[in-house]
């Protein structure tokens, strides 16, 4: 369905974003794979189903290296025809102990960054009269967590921008929607299992149950194959007039 497409996905060496990034793979477009940590193990898994693909390891916090990135994109495969906004980071402390540098970080890389990504990739969108915007938010952009105020902020603001930008190409054939997903079992939500273990002294299954059952009613993680599956949904031609919207896959989470 995919086929000669490109899909950009940022923070895709790991978790949720290499789950798209295979998802959208799988449908036939070339992929370009940003993020940190190991970039072979990614590449190969995305290359075993058949498409091209390139790495550009740009610092989602940092404007210059975005737009090095999107001009990468273009050298290699023409252009961005889907762009996945999903690098992000966490970090945990009430608002009065915050760190001022993690807050910085979270805005950059969890929401600046897709607004710079977005601008410089709409363009060639337009032009083409077809183009994907998929914002990983979370169901944080659509309630509070306590201790989570920069990744709140963050995450509401991507909405927002996925609203605007939606509306701004509602005539087009450009379409900007968020997902929002409950608990996923990635790195970034491991560390928060960890977290819990330690600081209760309980063990980490013991942890992983208290994390579920304290905001997910399903009690199940959602998982990047399933997020991947929404992904390529928003790119079929069913998803031609699916326009701003936030759609959660968080086992009823912000339904409560
Ligand atoms: P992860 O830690 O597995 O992956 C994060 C990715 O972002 C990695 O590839 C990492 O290298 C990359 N990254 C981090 N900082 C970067 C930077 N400065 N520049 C470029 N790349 C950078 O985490 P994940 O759980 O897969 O998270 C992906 C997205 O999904 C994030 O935006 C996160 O907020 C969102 N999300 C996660 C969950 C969850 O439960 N795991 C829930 C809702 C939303």
């Amino acid at each position: 369905m995919l086929k000669g497409k490109t899909a950009l996905v940022t923070g895709s060496t790991s978790g949720i974003g290499l789950g798209i990034a295979k998802a959208l793979a799988a449908q036939g477009a070339n992929i370009v794979l940003n993020g940190f940590g190991d970039v072979e193990g990614p590449k190969a898994e995305v290359a075993a189903l058949g498409v091209q693909v390139t790495y550009h390891g740009a610092d989602m916090s940092k404007p210059d290296e975005i737009a090095a990135m999107i001009e990468h994109a273009k050298t290699t495969f023409g252009g961005v025809d889907i762009l996945v906004n999903n690098a992000g980071i966490q970090h945990v402390a009430r608002v009065e102990n915050f760190p001022i540098e993690k807050w910085d970080a979270i805005i950059a890389i969890n929401m600046s960054s897709a607004f710079h990504a977005t601008r410089l990739a709409l363009p060639g969108m337009q032009a083409n009269h077809w183009g994907r915007i998929i914002n990983v938010a979370s169901v944080h952009g659509l309630v509070g967590s306590a201790e989570k105020s920069a990744y709140v902020a963050a995450k509401h603001g991507v909405v927002g921008l996925t609203k605007v930008t939606a509306l701004e190409n509602a005539t087009t054939g450009v379409t900007c929607n968020a997902i929002c997903p409950g608990w996923v079992l990635t790195p970034l939500v491991q560390k928060q299992v960890d977290a819990k273990a330690a600081a209760q002294g309980i063990s980490n299954a013991e942890a992983t149950k208290q994390l579920l059952g304290e905001k997910e009613p399903s009690l199940q993680f959602t998982t990047p194959e399933e997020l991947g599956a929404l992904a390529v949904f928003f790119c079929s031609p069913a998803g031609d007039n699916v326009r701003g919207v936030a759609w959660n896959m968080d086992g009823g989470w912000a339904a409560q």
